[in-house]
């Protein structure tokens, strides 16, 4: 089973109440990839970056074995950039800059290897390029999972609907899934985005957990109650990144299957937000993922008789 990652890579400057970076390494594409990794092989990379990207940083994606021959690397020109800041809460931040640089006119190239794919996770990126993709895919994937922002929804509304009705899931956090509906209700938020094309819809709620809906089910895993904190930035792409990885390793698209997927993705996110930026998803080993993945069941399990 391959699957087709597309989405930023990108450099990120954060400030949280813990601390603040430099430039460091972040992006959508980058997070999902990774935590991906800890669940399939057969992961390729669909993204562009300035030469001011770091050669290293390719080559620690290529050690998680994703395959990098879509990553476009522009001469002359600057990586995307984003910066936010966290709020005290940490479930809230602020985009203090975005810098589109070398997304301004990216043009994805989808090379012949990656045609196959099974399996599309189409990472935060612009919805006309999102949807590019899908139309130069020459067979459409058994699965198109598709994760937006609210900046897209500020700046691209058409375009992110026209994208939206091609998809199977939509990945929103609860103030995107408000925004995009009009409606306060997180239940009526989803059957109306439902109604917009995807038949499935996750609303990420950070440290409050995931709800799943489709149009007659729903299911809500927690998120990991955690003792530190430091940078949520990039743990709803890797709790994507967990949740596709899953999927494509199981080749199950079935609902019962993206509740495991949910847990899994909720796993990836909790380390995640542990430490600044990638830091703390590069390099995890199997057995800490496994027993993250146990916290998890063991948080929820519970006998109830009723008399
Ligand atoms: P998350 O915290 O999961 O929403 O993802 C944060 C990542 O998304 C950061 O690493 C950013 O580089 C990237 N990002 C921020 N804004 C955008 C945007 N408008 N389009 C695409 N990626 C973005």
């Amino acid at each position: 089973m391959s699957l087709l990652v597309v989405g930023t890579v990108a450099f990120d400057a954060i400030e949280t109440p813990f601390g603040k970076t430099d430039k460091i390494i972040g992006g959508a594409a980058t997070y999902i990839s990774l935590a991906a990794s800890y669940f399939t092989g057969n992961i390729n990379l669909v993204s562009v970056v300035g030469d001011d990207f770091p050669a290293a940083t390719i080559k620690d994606l290529n050690r998680h074995g994703i395959n990098t021959d879509g990553l476009q690397v522009k001469k002359g020109q600057k990586s995307f950039f984003w910066s936010g800041r966290y709020h005290n809460d940490m479930n809230t931040r602020d985009t203090l800059d975005t810098q589109l640089n070398v997304l301004l006119d990216f043009d994805p190239v989808i090379p012949e290897a990656y045609q196959s794919c099974e399996m599309l996770m189409l990472g935060n990126l612009m919805p006309q390029i999102q949807k590019k993709v899908i139309e130069r895919l020459h067979n459409r994937p058994k699965l198109i999972v598709m994760d937006t922002m609210n900046f897209w929804m500020d700046t691209q509304m058409a375009s992110l609907m026209e994208t939206l009705a091609m998809v199977d899931v939509l990945t929103i956090n609860d103030a995107e899934a408000r925004q995009l509906s009009g409606e306060y209700s997180l239940v009526k938020a989803a059957q109306k985005i439902i109604g917009m094309g995807p038949q499935m819809l996750i609303i990420k709620k950070g440290e409050h957990g995931a709800l799943l809906f489709n149009k007659d089910q729903v299911f809500f895993a927690p998120a990991l109650p955690l003792e530190d904190v430091f940078d949520p930035t990039g743990a709803g792409d890797t709790f994507a990144g967990g949740f596709i990885g899953h999927l494509a390793r199981t080749r199950d698209i079935s609902f019962d299957n993206m509740k495991r997927a949910i847990i899994f993705g909720s796993a990836m996110a909790s380390f995640c937000v542990e430490k600044f930026g990638t830091e703390r998803i590069i390099g995890l080993n199997q057995e800490e993922v496994d027993d993250r993945v146990q916290e998890f069941v063991d948080l929820v399990q519970f006998d109830i008789t009723l008399v």
